[in-house]
């Protein structure tokens, strides 16, 4: 296998998930629910989780290619593989909104007539993602998708997800890929509750969250959450302050992600790839170069415990500038390519201008 060679897993029939407020959505409590709230808010609301996200990120790749990374197609996940995760009762819920216009929640997760087979691709994408790197065809690999996955819960979509597409992904690298131990580490700004819950009882998947603590949505990942039974001490959540920037994000990596992952020795190590963290989403305070750098230590655990293994789900991530720089920053990262280790933001920039003006400030009769 050619050392350090990545994909990028991409399928356009997601793009057909587009819920439109505009349009007559299936009636009922929950629609007069969600319009009451829509119609309090000042301003025109417009679904946030939409397709000019992955179209920004294919975009700029079009535009700023990077050597060495292959683009394949995904394929819609099955029932069997999506009832490793979800009820038969929610799987049958769901199939009956195909082709509708729905509201599942009022956090404002929607269905449009094309989000049923767009939600079985981006979990299938995912899944074909770790095919590719269990087979060995690629190093690493990136599945971008959408709807997003992490808050989906067995018999619940919440916050603009629909299936849990890396819960889906790490059950299948468990059944049928021959991986004993998996790992997810979650890093988008909002915790993977539906994640946590999935594997909640399962010490064979160790699940990592970093987030902004509660109440920021969706409220759960206290630290004292740590799985129950065998499972203990299984799930590590991090929950952190509003405006954490690159210095906690990348504490964390090194002396909370790194250790745990050298207990746990994972087979595969798959993670939940949020942009929200950058400082456009408004919730934290991460930059490109925080990015990569968290990027180079999972990877280097990756290489340390299963051969390089590595497979990114996108999430979250709804500024379409960050969102799109900072799946570039991970792709180039995954390639190879090297980003200087971000500080404080600012700190050596008063160093250097405390040097520029010392003079200033210097009583020249004492010089
Ligand atoms: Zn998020």
């Amino acid at each position: 296998m050619p050392n350090g060679t990545i994909a990028l897993f991409h399928d356009d029939r997601m793009l057909a998930h587009e819920p439109n407020v505009d349009v007559p959505f299936l009636p009922g409590r929950l629609d007069r629910r969600i319009r009451e709230i829509l119609a309090g808010l000042n301003a025109q609301w417009k679904y946030p989780e939409h397709p000019g996200r992955l179209r920004a990120v294919m975009d700029l790749l079009s535009a700023q290619p990077i050597p060495g990374l292959t683009t394949e197609t995904g394929r819609p996940a099955t029932r069997e593989e999506l009832g490793r995760v979800h009820t038969t009762h929610y799987l049958d819920f769901i199939e009956d909104l195909r082709d509708k216009n729905a509201w599942l929640d009022v956090d404002t997760t929607a269905v449009s007539t094309g989000s049923v087979l767009a939600a079985e691709v981006a979990a299938g994408t995912a899944l074909a993602a770790v095919e590719s790197v269990i087979e060995g065809r690629y190093r690493h690999a990136f599945a971008l998708v959408r709807p997003p996955g992490h808050h989906a819960e067995p018999v619940r979509a919440r916050g603009f997800c629909l299936f849990n597409n890396v819960a889906v992904a790490a059950a299948h690298a468990r059944s049928e890929l021959g991986c004993e131990r998996v790992m997810i580490l979650d890093w988008d700004a909002h915790h993977g509750n539906g994640t946590q819950d999935i594997f909640w009882a399962d010490p064979d998947v160790m699940f990592i969250d970093i987030h902004r603590a509660a109440p920021f949505y969706p409220g759960s990942g206290l630290m004292e959450e740590v799985g129950v039974g065998m499972a203990e001490g299984s799930t590590v959540n991090v929950p952190l302050p509003g405006g954490s920037g690159d210095v906690a994000y990348l504490k964390a990596m090194r002396e909370i992600v790194a250790p745990a992952a050298d207990a746990f020795r994972p087979d595969i190590i798959l993670v939940s790839a949020g942009f929200d963290t950058h400082w456009y989403d408004l919730a934290l305070n991460v930059s490109y170069e925080g990015m990569s750098v968290m990027t180079e230590i999972i990877q280097s655990v990756a290489e340390r415990h299963c051969d390089g293994r590595l497979v990114f789900v996108l999430e979250g991530g709804y500024n379409l500038e960050s969102l799109s720089h900072g799946v570039h920053t991970v792709l180039r990262t995954l390639a190879g390519e090297r980003f200087p280790e971000p500080g404080a933001a600012g700190v050596a920039e008063v160093e250097a201008a405390a040097r520029f003006h010392r003079n200033a400030f210097l009583d020249p009769d004492q010089e």
